[in-house]
């Protein structure tokens, strides 16, 4: 195989691949370059809106260019704000604290985290409640910001399309200064 199709990144990405197909993708000397245009076109078919799709983040969320924004968009349609700034706090909450909360969703409960110590926080979309991540940390410990792309190095150095909006404050951690205009 040389290069992975339309077709084939479908399946992938609709998780119907075949066996064989993943063994001779993973046997393929170098991962053609082509195949993020072409993960991107099957993404962007898929989606509900039309928001030019940047890079996706996990099952639901996609970073997209909106207007001069650069959001995230639930593939719902819901939208958490500028991707610089932790969607999680953008998000309906739920927090396990005991040990029961924590047992109801442990299998075997002795897998559970310690409730002594431990605080399993739930996030989901305020759109379509789909379950966007989940972090188990001490009491009181931040919000995990999951993933801050310097989207125009990317573009730019390795998929050689720079983005037309390039800026050095794109690539930029916007979450405090959001929080302290929280009222
Ligand atoms: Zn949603």
């Amino acid at each position: 195989m040389e290069q992975v199709d339309k077709g084939l990144m479908e399946k992938l990405v609709n998780g119907d691949i075949a066996d064989d197909d993943v063994t001779e993708m993973r046997r393929m000397e170098k991962k053609d370059h082509e195949r993020f245009w072409t993960y991107l076109e099957v993404l962007q078919g898929a989606a509900k809106w039309d928001e030019k799709i940047l890079m996706r983040l996990n099952d639901h969320l996609y970073i997209v260019a909106k207007g001069k924004e650069r959001i995230v968009k639930c593939d719902c349609g819901h939208e958490l704000g500028d991707y610089r700034v932790n969607w999680k706090l953008s998000c309906n909450i739920r927090v396990r604290e005991t040990q029961q909360q924590m047992d109801e969703v442990y299998y075997p409960s002795a897998a559970s985290p310690d409730a002594e110590w431990m605080e399993l926080r739930e996030y989901f979309c305020p759109g379509c409640v789909a379950q966007l991540a989940v972090e188990v940390v001490p009491p009181g410990y931040p919000m995990i910001f999951e993933a801050l792309p310097d989207l125009d190095r990317f573009y730019r150095e390795y998929m050689n399309r720079p983005l037309n909006d390039e800026s050095a404050d794109w690539f930029e951690d916007k979450t405090a200064e959001f929080v302290s205009k929280l009222k």
